[in-house]
Order: structure tokens, then sequence, then C-alpha cells
């Protein structure tokens, strides 16, 4: 995939874990995912990332985060020319594990961060999602909204975007959203988006991320305007990854 090509549907989110032999696991899924007609990818470590992009087919490889300045004394910062150089070719931005946790100024750095991926040729997976907080106040809807106003560019494309409902209480937790409040919430993204996709430029597509296993995966494919799957916990191994991708088949 390239920053022009199609974004994949189902992204696994491998965090903070991988190590060199977990190449081999990298490699079961890439061979999985090469008879299916889905896109997928995974968003790695950036210490996989050179060695499981040379492994290349079908499976696109990404980051999971990067700093919005292309070099320089930012100890521990891996900036998006860096991510493209060892062969990313999507990143996540604004995972809510790299968010603060209430941090005003979130979605500044998010709009720099997604801009400096674009720049330098990436795909984006823009992340975003309420707290249960929000969703108990009734401001879930609210939340994502002003996410979306203050981090999207004026001019996206579904070419090199995509964007990824995560409620922030059901990463890890075995909770998800139920299928009216997964359905809702994709409207009010798809009514933030489209005002900014430029003139001619492809609709961006809808992810849901948040304890998605194989149990759920087909029924919240089902509903309307869910697109894909972001997948953390159930993206580590082949076992686990492939029947989520085969459900979006
Ligand atoms: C994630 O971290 O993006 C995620 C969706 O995690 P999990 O599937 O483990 O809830």
């Amino acid at each position: 995939m390239s920053a022009d090509g199609a974004i994949p549907r189902v992204v696994g989110n491998w965090k903070m874990n991988g190590m060199i032999a977990s190449l081999a696991e990298i490699g079961r899924i890439a061979r999985g995912v090469a008879d299916l007609p889905v896109a997928a990818g995974l968003a790695l470590p950036a210490t996989l990332l050179a060695l499981a992009g040379r492994s290349g087919g079908a499976l696109a490889i990404g980051g999971q985060d990067l700093h919005a300045e292309p070099c320089g004394p930012r100890t521990g910062g891996i900036s998006a020319p860096m991510l493209r150089d060892a062969g990313a070719q999507f990143t996540l931005v604004g995972h809510s594990e790299t968010r603060r946790p209430n941090g005003d100024d979130d979605d500044d750095r998010v709009a720099a961060k997604l801009a400096a991926a674009r720049a330098a040729g990436l795909a984006v997976i823009l992340c975003v999602g309420e707290t249960a907080a929000h969703r108990a106040d009734g401001r879930a809807a609210e939340v994502v909204t002003d996410q979306l106003r203050r981090a999207l560019p004026r001019h996206i494309d579904g070419a090199w975007l995509a964007i990824a409902y995560e409620p922030r209480w059901a990463i890890g937790s075995g909770v998800t959203p139920t299928l009216d409040e997964i359905a809702a919430m994709h409207e009010t993204i798809g009514a933030a988006a489209a005002p900014r996709v430029r003139p001619g430029g492809a609709p961006v597509k809808r992810l849901y991320g948040g304890s998605v296993t194989r149990d759920n995966a087909r029924d919240i494919v089902s509903i309307a305007g869910v697109d894909g799957l972001l997948v953390g916990n159930a993206s580590l191994t082949a076992e686990r990854f492939l029947p989520i991708a085969t459900a979006l088949c």
C-alpha cells in the first residue's frame, strides 16, 4: 500500500509486543491474508518495521505513532520520514494510548502528526474515541466530532486517510459498544469528515476498534458505515487474526 493506494480494511495493532522471533508469526499472517480478498495491515513496533517490511507480500506494514518533527533533538522520537525509510506504508495517528489522558492540546499535536505523516507519503489511520465518562455524560458524539474538527486538515481523501472509531473504554477491556452505538458514531464520523473530502476525492473509510474478536467481528462489519476493523490483542497471532480478516470477506 502506498499513500495513494488502498488503506487496509483490517489492521492489527501490535502495540508494545513483538520480538525478532515474532517475524515468523508476521510471516504466517502475511501468508494467510494473501489468500483473502481483503486488504490487511499490521501496525508494528518500530523495532520490527524494517525487518517485517522486507517480507513484502500482501500485508501492509505500518507504524503506531510518530513525532511531528522530521528529525532533531527528540530523544526516543520516531519521525514520519524514519517510518517511511523503515518500510512503513501507513501509520496510526492519535491512538488513545499515545494521547495524554486529559491533554487539551492533544488534537493540535495529532493534527501536526497527521500532516507530517502525509508529507512523508504515509497513509494515515486517524484514531478517535470518547472516554467512559464522556459517554456516561451523553457527550460521546460531541467529543469525537471535536477531535475530528481539530485534527483533520481541510482537504482529505480516502486514498490516504481512514478514521478509526476506538472508544477508550472498549480498548483492551473485552467490552464493546452496542451495534446501534457503533452505527450512530460511524454516522457522526461520516458527517464530520464528508465536508473535508477534497473535490473529486474518495470518501474516507471508517474502521471500528476496541475488543474485536473472531466472535464479534462479523456482526460489527455488517453494520452500515463500518468499512473495516482495527484490532489490538486479537491481532497478535495468525490463529486469532485471520478469522477476523475472513469476517470482512
Ligand atoms: C487497539 O489498541 O487499537 C485495540 C483495538 O485494542 P484491543 O483490540 O485489544 O481492544
